[in-house]
């Protein structure tokens, strides 16, 4: 007993390890960024205004980039310490959606992405809105992100009896079939031909997902991801 506390112990401590060098890591990039951008502009005080405002360009973008990164990592940290307490409420799945949708209207509409939700029947879950809310937003948000432009990106709530099911669908290129198992893993990004032009988050949006998932007893699934697209299925078991 002593000893598979031991390794467990060991196991967990090792993990921790991991993620402070795959977080640091991730850091590194945009903050060297940040600091070679604007030294560069200083070492010149004559420069044409529009250099200065480039620069001011990519420094906010990194910071941007920065400040998500921040944030995702303080979800991970507080899942993790289980510090996090959900708050329980009756929540409608279709306005939550509908909020989600509107939020991120404005990212399809950069890529002239169709951004559609259907909703069947009204359905209420017990759950804390705002991790919901951010479950969901991280789904369409990649299935924005990873689908080409003027594409479709279709949002679909259903229920039976006994469940309430999600699907995000987009038209995307697909997950590689070796990568299907590694999509939920912290700070795991795709292939980078696939990523090519998207390679901008630090591979924690589904990680994130999965554990609000969890924690509403909820599971979350890839029911499909060929060259036509991907979809993602959440699923609630509904008690009546
Ligand atoms: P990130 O989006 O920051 O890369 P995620 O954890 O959200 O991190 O996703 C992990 C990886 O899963 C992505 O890098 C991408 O390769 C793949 N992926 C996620 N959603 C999709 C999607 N809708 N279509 C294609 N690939 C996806």
């Amino acid at each position: 007993v002593f000893n598979s506390l031991l390794d467990r112990l060991s196991a967990a401590f090792e993990q921790q390890r991991q993620f402070m060098a795959d977080a640091s890591h991730e850091l590194r990039t945009p903050l060297a960024v940040v600091r070679a951008e604007s030294e560069v502009s200083l070492a010149r005080r004559d420069r044409p205004a529009g250099e200065y405002i480039d620069s001011l360009d990519i420094v906010r973008e990194e910071s941007v980039r920065l400040s998500q990164i921040v944030e995702d990592l303080f979800i991970l940290a507080r899942a993790d310490s289980r510090q996090k307490q959900p708050k329980f409420e009756v929540v409608y799945l279709d306005e939550l959606l509908a909020d989600a949708v509107r939020s991120l209207r404005v990212l399809a509409a950069d890529k002239d992405i169709e951004l559609s939700l259907v909703v069947a029947e009204e359905t209420a879950v017990s759950g804390d809105e705002s991790l919901l809310h951010r479950l969901f937003s991280n789904l369409i948000h990649n299935a924005i992100k990873f689908s080409p432009n003027g594409s479709i990106v279709t949002v679909v709530v259903s229920r039976t009896a006994n469940t309430a099911v999600v699907k995000v669908q987009d038209q995307g290129p697909g997950i590689a079939v070796e990568d299907l198992q590694n999509v939920f893993k912290r700070f795991f990004r795709g292939d980078k031909v696939r990523n090519r032009d998207v390679g901008n988050g630090a591979g924690l949006g589904l990680s994130i997902a999965q554990w609000i998932a969890e924690l509403h007893n909820a599971t979350i699934e890839i029911s499909c991801s060929d060259s036509r697209g991907t979809t993602f299925d959440v699923k609630f078991s509904l008690q009546n």
